[in-house]
């Protein structure tokens, strides 16, 4: 069962340079199911689109068009009942745990605002969820005694996760959740969240660039270039049967994935406000054909799980 469908969703938003103003094509055209009790993962280099993605869902970045479908209500177009609702159910784990809490206030605080704004639990039930969420990511009771600048960086990641959890969601958006954290800390809290995913049947949505947290963590991947999905499929076939030119590049990027060579990622990102013509990636793919260069790539099925948009011939 899908918990949320996004279709066709555009976003964009304006910037300026001083002199004159840009359109930026963030999210363009995204369609994806995600279902219940999975991790599906958005990969891609930075500047793609993938934290833009993630904002729309949170209703932190206006769409421009498309849906977002939660539990089968497009929420760009419900009440402010269902919205409220969506809001409970849906958290989200960002990737600065320095500057996702506020450093004012008490841990104590920090873990119950959510509860005060959005239930009506008194004062004692309130510090049992409290107590209840702090053990559960690893942190033991008198840290909510403290303050955000008394923690590391991997215990406020815990903090932050522990946030998201006390109003018991279904659905977590992760945007990239350990990027910001030391490396002997990524894996500590890799397996929080796959342990707390196996524990309450959590859904998440994991935005990464890392293409190794990604192996270990999801069910399935999606490769995202200009705003656009250009690939998705299970962990395995993303990983080990690869078509779009884009993704074998990226999966060469890192040597501890793919020996393979033959597909080498160059250039830079073009600017998502100008967009090239044809298929988004033809400005740097080494397959490039001259009709890239003109037509957009259509979804094919390669599979029931996997897609990709590309005019090569993979039949
Ligand atoms: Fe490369 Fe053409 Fe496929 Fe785009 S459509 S990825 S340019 S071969």
């Amino acid at each position: 069962m899908n918990i949320l469908e996004i279709k066709d969703l555009y976003v964009e938003y304006k910037t300026t340079n001083g002199i004159s103003n840009e359109i930026i094509h963030a999210v363009n055209g995204v369609s994806l199911e995600i279902k219940k009790g999975e991790i599906l993962a958005v990969a891609g280099e930075s500047g793609c689109g993938k934290s833009t993605l993630a904002k729309a869902i949170m209703l932190l970045e206006p769409a421009k068009s498309g849906e977002i479908i939660f539990e089968g209500k497009n929420i760009l177009s419900v009440k402010k009942d269902d919205l409220k609702n969506f809001r409970k159910k849906v958290q989200m784990i960002f990737q600065n745990p320095y500057s996702s809490l506020d450093p004012k206030m008490k841990i104590i605080d920090t873990l119950s605002e959510p509860l005060r704004i959005n239930t009506k639990f008194s004062d004692e039930q309130i510090h049992k969820i409290i107590k209840n969420a702090a053990c559960q990511t690893g942190l033991d009771e008198e840290c909510l005694k403290l303050y955000p600048h008394e923690f590391s960086g991997g215990q406020r990641q815990r903090i932050a996760i522990a946030r998201a959890l006390v109003l018991k969601p279904e659905f977590i958006l992760a945007d990239e959740p350990v990027s910001a954290l030391d490396v002997s800390i990524q894996a500590q809290i890799i397996n929080l969240l796959k342990q707390l995913k196996d524990e309450y049947q959590l859904t998440f949505l994991f935005i990464s660039h890392d293409l190794s947290v990604i192996k270990y963590l999801a069910d399935r991947v999606a490769i995202m270039y200009l705003g656009e999905i250009l690939e998705i499929g299970t962990k395995e076939e993303i990983f080990y049967n690869p078509k779009h030119p884009y993704t074998i590049a990226l999966l060469n990027s890192v040597p501890s994935i793919n020996k393979n060579k033959k597909i080498l990622l160059k250039g830079d990102l073009p600017s998502a406000s100008n967009l090239p013509t044809g298929c988004p990636f033809h400005t740097r793919c080494p397959k490039c054909m001259p009709v890239c260069r003109e037509k957009h790539p259509d979804n094919i099925k390669l599979s029931d799980t996997h897609y990709v948009k590309c005019l090569l011939n993979f039949l």
